[in-house]
């Protein structure tokens, strides 16, 4: 008699825990959620395996004490899912069920079946009052053809060329087929554009991200898996909705690295969705303007089918791009004459800049030039960035906050050198410059609370604003018709990173900031400051072009043996002693060294090697196959408790990794 249920715990513990079923408790199946005592707390977990009884062990278990679902809130196909996510990552598959499922679950909540609703419209196709391209016709009609099956496809499209009225067109088919369509986005400000965008003709169209509130979300859950809804849209953690009617996937700037999960289940949303598409036989659409060198080369391994589309709509033309030698120039020089002139020539033809610079507060480094006193956090051993708005130093790798009131908090002296800048530094001397101007700042400080990202956005479309100075946040999709000009204000730090991605990071953010101008009726332009206008790459990119600029990578690394070409997993461990964490990486080095299959580096210092406290080390597993790789790990993984005072130690597995530290 099959009387023991495996449960999963939403908890960083590898394995299932057994519990007894109550023999009155009938209606139980994996998918289910219970209630059990788990130490000595209550806890709700999940049915994943109902088991035959134990033979020849007295050992006691103890009871589940109820059954949440009548019937498995989570479906078998999601379920599979979760597992596949589980085994692949490595992850504990109670951490894979916690972040793809609605925080409600865990709690145990149900809902009351009234998510009745906005019903379905039959013939609801979209009229075609835009003429579409010849593009945009061609990269259609050859994912049509493939509508009815798995085939995953690359939109390599330059920014501005149209992309989202493809993904509208096709969702359209999936619609009329009586199908559901799921589209990712790496940022959650991505999504009120495209919740527009997709909201015609009663089209029911949700939302899925970290911001609504945790009954929304499960609202919208509830609605997506009861086939209320026809389109999704949604961050990461959205690949793991249960959608009955799933008939196509769309991936948005396929690239981002937000796509990659970096706490507790290191997934990556942009593969489990051609995972899930393949298993589910229907097409997946990745779209980018700077595909990245992962998918490039399943481009040149005939893996995916690539669409290209090179022109802006109306023709209009990519922007120029100058590049300013800043290496040249009087010290205090921060932003160069040539830049200044430009933004003046837009404010008077009412156009906007966008000045981009990827470092939030008022400059990176203190110090006091009486006595050589540098703030530094005593957790990291790194440099505190200094935040005049709020007077504060903080550390921006761990968050960790200082009072400073432009006094050194050693010797009291009020002589402070600030050096390097951030972008509240460069709104100084903008608004400084530019008295009569209107100029906003857009950083995570200002956009916190809820609705105030859409609302500057809006402000910036309706042209309230004259200067827009921002991070990354700035950079990515958005659509801003009368940016014309695009200053890239220091990026050198980018050229030199020792991190595997960094350059190509790197490339596709110029582009894709770069992308930003231009993209009304007027033609844009982009000036880019640098102390080393001869780097190579950059040459390469800004005179040859992203595509070209690839192969090259893809070249380089193939020589180099090195990923994409090969597959990585790391093994990080974080412990309060340095060497506590070598020798735990050390025993399995140990333990993995047998298998000849894999190469090892380390164990070595993570980029940041100290983190709140905690030495990070990194053990780099490479092998030219995945599966190699993932069975090496899957053998290694039941070892670690054995590995003397592993307890001491937090160790995490990152597969394909992108942005470790
Ligand atoms: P991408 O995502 O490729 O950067 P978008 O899809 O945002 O580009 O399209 C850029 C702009 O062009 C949008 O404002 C969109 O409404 C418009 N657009 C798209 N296709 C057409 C078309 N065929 N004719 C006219 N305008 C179009
Ligand atoms: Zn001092
Ligand atoms: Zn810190």
């Amino acid at each position: 008699m099959k009387n023991i249920a495996q449960i999963a715990i939403i908890k960083p513990l590898h394995n299932l825990f057994d519990y007894k079923i109550p023999a009155n408790m009938t209606n139980i199946k994996p998918g289910c959620r219970v209630c059990v005592e788990f130490g000595k707390k209550k806890v709700f977990g999940f049915v994943i395996n109902i088991i035959e009884k134990y033979n020849g062990t007295n050992y006691r278990l103890k009871e589940i004490i109820e059954l949440v679902d009548e019937e498995p809130i989570i479906d078998r196909e999601t379920l599979k899912l979760f597992i596949w996510v589980s085994n692949y990552y490595h992850a504990p598959l109670g951490q894979v069920i916690g972040v793809g499922t609605p925080s409600f679950f865990r709690l145990g909540k149900k809902l009351n079946g009234d998510s009745s609703n906005v019903q379905r419209i039959d013939n609801n196709t979209i009229s075609n009052n835009i003429s579409l391209t010849k593009e945009q016709n061609d990269a259609i009609k050859t994912i049509e053809k493939s509508i009815n099956n798995y085939k995953c496809f690359l939109l390599d499209g330059v920014t501005g060329s149209g992309k989202t009225e493809v993904y509208k067109n096709i969702q359209n088919k999936v619609y009329i087929k009586g199908s559901q369509t799921l589209i990712i986005v790496p940022e959650k400000n991505l999504i009120p554009e495209l919740l527009e965008y997709f909201k015609v003709k009663n089209m029911r169209v949700a939302e899925y991200h970290s911001s609504l509130t945790p009954k929304k979300r499960f609202i919208n859950w509830d609605l997506i898996q009861n086939c209320m809804i026809d389109i999704v849209i949604g961050t990461r953690s959205s690949v793991f909705l249960k959608i009955p009617k799933l008939g196509l996937i769309i991936v948005d700037e396929e690239h981002d690295p937000s796509f990659k999960n970096n706490t507790e289940a290191r997934y990556n949303a942009r593969d489990i969705a051609i995972f899930r598409a393949k298993n589910k036989n229907i097409p997946v659409i990745l779209g980018s303007a700077t595909p990245s060198s992962e998918t490039i080369l399943n481009i040149t391994k005939k893996k995916y089918t690539h669409i290209k589309m090179r022109n802006r709509i109306n023709n209009q033309s990519l922007p120029d791009l100058k590049v300013i030698n800043m290496s040249n120039r009087k010290k205090n020089i921060i932003i160069a004459e040539e830049v200044i002139s430009a933004i003046e020539n837009r404010i008077e033809n009412k156009e906007q800049t966008l000045v981009f610079l990827n470092r939030r507060g008022y400059s990176p480094v203190i110090t006091c030039r009486d006595c050589s006193w540098v703030p530094q956090c005593k957790e990291c051993n790194l440099n505190m960035t200094f935040h005049k708005n709020k007077d504060l130093l903080m550390c921006h790798h761990c968050g960790r906050i200082k009072k400073f009131y432009n006094n050194c908090l050693s010797c009291n002296s009020n002589d402070i050198a600030y050096i390097g800048e951030g972008t509240e530094k460069i709104e100084e001397i903008i608004k400084d410059k530019f008295v009569n101007s209107n100029i906003i700042r857009i950083d995570s400080d200002n956009t916190r609370k809820k609705g105030q990202t859409e609302k500057v956005f809006n402000d910036i479309r309706n042209n309230k604003y004259d200067i827009i100075i921002g991070t990354q946040m700035l950079s990515k999709g958005h659509n801003f018709p009368n940016i014309t000009l695009v200053v890239i204000m220091n990026i050198d730090q980018s050229l030199f990173s020792p991190r595997l991605k960094a350059i190509e990071q790197l490339a596709q953010q110029l582009i894709q900031v770069s992308g930003r101008s231009g993209r009304g009726r007027k033609k844009g332009e982009v000036i880019l400051q640098t102390s080393f206008p001869d780097n190579e790459d950059l040459n390469c990119l800004i005179n040859h072009g992203y595509e070209k600029w690839m192969e090259k990578l893809l070249l380089l690394r193939s020589n180099l043996g090195l990923p994409p070409h090969r597959h990585w997993g790391i093994v990080q461990a974080k412990a309060r002693k340095y060497l506590d964490a070598e020798n735990f990486l050390d025993n399995i080095k140990n333990l993995i060294s047998k298998n000849k299959e894999v190469k090892i580096f380390g164990p070595m210092p993570s980029a940041m090697q100290k983190k709140a406290n905690l030495y990070n080390l990194n053990l780099i597993i490479q092998s030219k196959s995945k599966a190699k790789l993932n069975n090496v790990i899957k053998d290694c993984i039941p070892c670690i408790k054995d590995i003397p005072y592993s307890n001491k130690i937090r160790w995490t597995i990152d597969i394909d990794p992108i942005d470790y530290d």
